[in-house]
């Protein structure tokens, strides 16, 4: 967050926090329509996509995030700051948007479940120490903790589970609804995961070569090596010597496809990929949707297939 809009959303601490008195929770600034239903704030799209399925007909949620937005480098107004006061409940992973870090700590919310917290990402990158791939586990250590962990689903069912949790403080009535819910979706995340599992499990090649690093959980679930141009932040630019190295990579490992993603520019990507006379293809890191007749499930089966053509798997 830049240093001015810093000093924004200290100043509107005053005003919300009088706001915050006179609100009834669904008549402030949040866009809630929905009279007496919950209303829950996410941070970005796969935590609004658990929101909306666990808290079903009796939520109202929105994003911090707007629609087809790149979340890494969120910023929030005064007025989206002030939102989080009148939200019911937020939901948001800590570490991964300064912006909202400092927004929940501003406002300090009633009821909040912290992704972070929820899956057991906490404890220097839970994902590092489950698996043998010490080669490929010092790529996420340096810098921060790899926030991309909604591309595993097996770390997602917790996630939901706070989320029922969290939701049935608010709302006591709704409990067997947001366990039931909750249940559900857990059972859904469980068959995607056996999905890749059996998807995944004979392949000619496992390394893939994606635009940022977001798949360092999803390729260490199932057994893939993942290859950014870009770190685990989109917005950094590859050097010379960066895409050389991938370069030579993709040549001495026999790949065929340079992954790109939906919500960042695929000039790198294609760029390099011409170079190197291999295909691209679209690997999404479901940050958010670009297709509003899709989900998490449908997106992240589209990025199996994606996967299986590359990898050229049986
Ligand atoms: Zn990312």
């Amino acid at each position: 967050m830049s240093r001015s809009s810093r000093a924004l959303a200290l100043l509107a601490v005053p005003a919300l926090l009088v706001a915050g008195c006179s609100s009834g929770g669904t008549d402030a600034g949040s866009g809630g329509t929905g009279g007496d239903r919950v209303a829950v704030l996410a941070s970005f799209y796969p935590l609004q996509f658990v929101a909306a399925e666990v808290g079903g007909d009796r939520v109202e949620v929105s994003s911090m995030t707007p629609p087809s937005a790149e979340p890494h480098d969120l910023e929030l107004s005064p007025a989206q700051v002030a939102d989080l006061s009148s939200a019911d409940v937020v939901v948001y992973q800590s570490g991964f948007q300064a912006a909202v870090d400092e927004a929940v700590e501003q406002t300090r919310p009633a009821h909040v479940v912290d992704a972070t917290q929820a899956a057991g990402l906490s404890e220097g990158g839970a994902h590092a120490d489950e698996h043998e791939g010490e080669e490929h586990a010092d790529e996420h250590e340096h810098g921060s903790l790899d926030p991309h962990f909604w591309l595993d689903p097996t770390l997602m069912p917790d996630v939901a589970d706070a989320v029922a949790d969290a939701l049935t403080e608010v709302d006591p009535d709704g409990a067997d609804t947001y366990r039931s819910n909750a249940d559900a979706l857990g059972e859904r995340f469980a068959a995607l995961d056996e999905e890749y599992r059996t998807g995944l499990a004979t392949c000619e090649r496992d390394v893939i070569v994606t635009s940022h690093e977001a798949f360092g959980y999803l390729a260490e679930r199932y057994g893939l090596e993942q290859v950014g141009i870009s770190g685990v932040d989109p917005e950094a630019e590859p050097s010379p010597a960066r895409l050389r190295e991938v370069g030579d990579l993709v040549r001495e490992s026999g790949v065929t496809t340079i992954f790109f993603e939906t919500l960042v520019s695929p000039k790198v990507a294609e760029t390099l990929a011409a170079d190197l006379g291999v295909g691209t293809a679209v690997l999404d890191p479901l940050e958010g949707l670009t297709d509003d007749a899709q989900d998490y499930f449908g997106v992240a089966e589209q990025n199996l297939e994606q996967l299986r053509v590359a990898l050229s798997c049986a």
